[in-house]
């Protein structure tokens, strides 16, 4: 890249957040899949208009823009690779509202998945969607990838959560999306294109995102079976059983062989061929209903043990 381009994204974003480094264009140049190519820039604004500037100068000069978050993704949607600019939303990670009468959140991008889920259950509110990469990744990116974990089972994905938002095209126009309305349904749903479009088809620069109230108690039931057929009848029992529990997961025998390795102790009876772990949650007198009723389909399909915990570090 020309130092003439160069100085005209400093001037966009002024000189301390532009990277043309060897180290930071390889750094910024792969997701977590460590596979890549360097940028030829690295920019990090501030802000949106910031960032409508730097889409218009990409734009006039036909250079490739590649948004990055959090890096954590496995898409290749955050690499560059055509080279081009990376623009690193990094410094736009404030949480600009928790709006509590009306149960919504509005967020810059760059916000990490968990520190809203904190700030937001420190109110008694709750926001579901749990990817495993929730300590690392940015909503942002969350909302670009549509990202969900074992609690979409009863909670949905991302995509559930997302009422509006701001982008920017890459003509460098600016638009909003969606309301803070939760009917809000005239139109087309622009939103949800922008949801899991992976940065193709604009940056996001702000989220308003929808709430829930945070479940009163949990309850956690870990069951062992023989097999993974006993372990999925389990789970064709309790849904058969009408319980729609918060998060469930599979482990298979070579998950499970891994984590006694690694724990160097066993974690099932001998004989285990799956286990399943089944979260159920709300108000206690519906989770009680709802453990007695997972607990019987777990029975009923053959389990070898069934173990109940009732704290979140359990
Ligand atoms: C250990 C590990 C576990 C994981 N577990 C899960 C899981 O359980 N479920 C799951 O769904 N994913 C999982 N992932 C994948 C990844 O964490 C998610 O896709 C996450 O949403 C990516 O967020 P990020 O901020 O790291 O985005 P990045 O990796 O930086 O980018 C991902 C994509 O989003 C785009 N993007 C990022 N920010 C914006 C923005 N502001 N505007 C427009 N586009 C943007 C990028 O261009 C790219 O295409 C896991 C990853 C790891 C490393």
């Amino acid at each position: 890249m020309t130092a003439e381009l160069i100085a005209a994204f400093a001037a966009i974003v002024g000189q301390a957040h532009v990277r043309t480094d060897e180290d930071a264009r390889q750094r910024y140049g792969v997701d977590a899949l460590q596979i890549g190519h360097p940028a030829d820039l690295v920019v990090l604004p501030a802000g949106t208009e910031e960032i409508a500037g730097i889409a218009r100068l990409c734009n006039a000069h036909r250079i490739p823009l590649v948004v990055r978050g959090a890096g954590t993704g496995y898409t290749g949607g955050a690499v560059p690779v055509h080279g081009g600019v990376v623009v690193s939303m990094e410094r736009l990670n404030r949480i600009l509202e928790i709006d509590e009468d009306n149960l919504l959140a509005v967020v810059q991008p760059n916000v990490i998945t968990r520190a809203l889920q904190d700030a937001v259950e420190a109110r008694g509110l709750f926001y579901p969607p749990d990817p495993s990469s929730l300590n690392q990744s940015s909503l942002g990116g969350n909302v670009a990838e549509c990202a969900g974990g074992p609690r979409a089972v009863k909670y949905g994905t991302t995509k559930r959560y997302v009422l509006a938002l701001e982008a920017v095209l890459p003509t460098g126009e600016i638009v909003r999306t969606g309301s803070k309305a939760v009917k809000n349904v005239v139109g087309y749903d622009l939103t949800q294109l922008l949801v899991g479009s992976e940065g193709t088809l604009a940056v996001i620069t702000e989220i308003t995102l929808r709430l829930v109230p945070k479940p009163a108690v949990q309850a956690t039931i870990q069951a062992t079976f023989s097999n993974i057929d006993a372990a999925v009848r389990a789970v064709s029992l309790l849904l058969a059983a009408r319980v729609v529990p918060a998060t469930i997961e599979l482990i298979d025998e070579v998950s499970l062989a891994a984590v006694a390795r690694r724990l160097n102790r066993p974690v099932a009876p001998q004989g285990t061929g799956a286990m399943l772990i089944i979260e159920v949650d709300g108000v206690p007198a519906g989770v009680e209903e709802e453990a007695a009723r997972v607990t019987s389909a777990c029975q009923a399909a053959g389990a070898l043990s069934l173990t109940r915990s009732e704290t979140a570090e359990e």
